[in-house]
Protein backbone atom coordinates (compact mmCIF):
# COMPACT_ATOMS: atom_id res chain seq x y z
CA UNK A 1 0.00 0.00 0.00
CA UNK A 2 1.65 3.40 -0.66
CA UNK A 3 1.86 5.84 2.23
CA UNK A 4 -0.14 9.13 1.38
CA UNK A 5 1.61 12.27 1.21
CA UNK A 6 1.19 14.18 4.37
CA UNK A 7 -0.03 17.04 3.20
CA UNK A 8 -2.72 15.90 1.19
CA UNK A 9 -4.08 13.52 4.12
CA UNK A 10 -4.15 16.35 6.53
CA UNK A 11 -5.72 19.41 4.08
CA UNK A 12 -8.78 19.37 5.26
CA UNK A 13 -8.83 17.34 8.46
CA UNK A 14 -10.41 18.70 11.72
CA UNK A 15 -8.49 20.10 14.65
CA UNK A 16 -8.98 22.14 18.07
CA UNK A 17 -8.32 25.77 18.05
CA UNK A 18 -6.00 25.76 21.69
CA UNK A 19 -2.28 26.12 21.04
CA UNK A 20 -0.59 22.81 22.40
CA UNK A 21 2.05 24.77 23.81
CA UNK A 22 1.09 27.70 25.47
CA UNK A 23 -2.86 27.46 25.21
CA UNK A 24 -2.87 30.54 22.55
CA UNK A 25 -6.04 30.60 20.83
CA UNK A 26 -6.02 29.87 17.09
CA UNK A 27 -8.44 32.06 14.94
CA UNK A 28 -9.71 31.65 11.26
CA UNK A 29 -6.96 32.55 9.25
CA UNK A 30 -4.06 32.14 11.31
CA UNK A 31 -0.87 29.73 10.81
CA UNK A 32 -1.26 26.31 12.46
CA UNK A 33 1.81 24.44 12.70
CA UNK A 34 0.89 21.00 13.08
CA UNK A 35 3.11 17.51 14.16
CA UNK A 36 1.53 14.24 12.77
CA UNK A 37 2.55 11.00 13.27
CA UNK A 38 2.23 7.71 10.65
CA UNK A 39 1.93 4.09 11.35
CA UNK A 40 0.03 1.55 9.07
CA UNK A 41 -2.74 0.67 10.90
CA UNK A 42 -3.80 4.53 11.86
CA UNK A 43 -2.64 6.24 8.52
CA UNK A 44 -1.59 10.00 9.23
CA UNK A 45 -2.97 11.14 12.71
CA UNK A 46 -2.57 14.92 14.44
CA UNK A 47 -0.82 14.62 17.51
CA UNK A 48 0.13 18.30 18.42
CA UNK A 49 -1.78 21.45 17.23
CA UNK A 50 0.13 24.74 17.61
CA UNK A 51 -0.32 28.54 16.64
CA UNK A 52 2.34 30.34 14.85
CA UNK A 53 4.98 29.63 17.59
CA UNK A 54 5.29 26.28 17.26
CA UNK A 55 8.55 24.36 16.26
CA UNK A 56 9.13 23.72 12.58
CA UNK A 57 11.83 21.21 13.39
CA UNK A 58 10.82 17.55 14.55
CA UNK A 59 12.68 17.08 17.68
CA UNK A 60 13.71 13.10 19.11
CA UNK A 61 12.45 10.53 16.95
CA UNK A 62 9.77 8.33 18.36
CA UNK A 63 9.69 4.41 17.97
CA UNK A 64 9.44 3.73 13.84
CA UNK A 65 6.75 6.29 13.01
CA UNK A 66 6.90 8.37 10.25
CA UNK A 67 6.55 11.84 11.86
CA UNK A 68 5.77 15.24 10.00
CA UNK A 69 5.71 18.95 10.27
CA UNK A 70 3.06 20.98 8.55
CA UNK A 71 2.33 24.50 8.51
CA UNK A 72 -1.61 25.02 7.20
CA UNK A 73 -3.91 27.90 7.78
CA UNK A 74 -6.58 26.89 10.42
CA UNK A 75 -9.80 27.56 9.13
CA UNK A 76 -13.30 27.18 11.30
CA UNK A 77 -11.57 24.39 13.10
CA UNK A 78 -9.99 22.53 9.46
CA UNK A 79 -6.75 22.82 8.53
CA UNK A 80 -6.32 24.01 4.73
CA UNK A 81 -3.56 25.08 2.56
CA UNK A 82 -0.92 22.37 4.63
CA UNK A 83 2.48 22.01 3.46
CA UNK A 84 4.98 20.00 4.67
CA UNK A 85 7.63 21.61 6.63
CA UNK A 86 10.03 18.50 8.35
CA UNK A 87 9.41 15.12 7.90
CA UNK A 88 11.60 12.38 9.41
CA UNK A 89 11.42 10.08 6.74
CA UNK A 90 12.55 11.76 2.87
ZN1 LIG B 1 1.03 28.95 20.43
Amino acid sequence: MTRPSPAAALNGVQVGNICDKGNHRIRTGDIAVVYATYYDADGWVVRRVMCDCGSRTIGLPTDGADEVIVEAVWWAGRLVGVKTVDRSRP
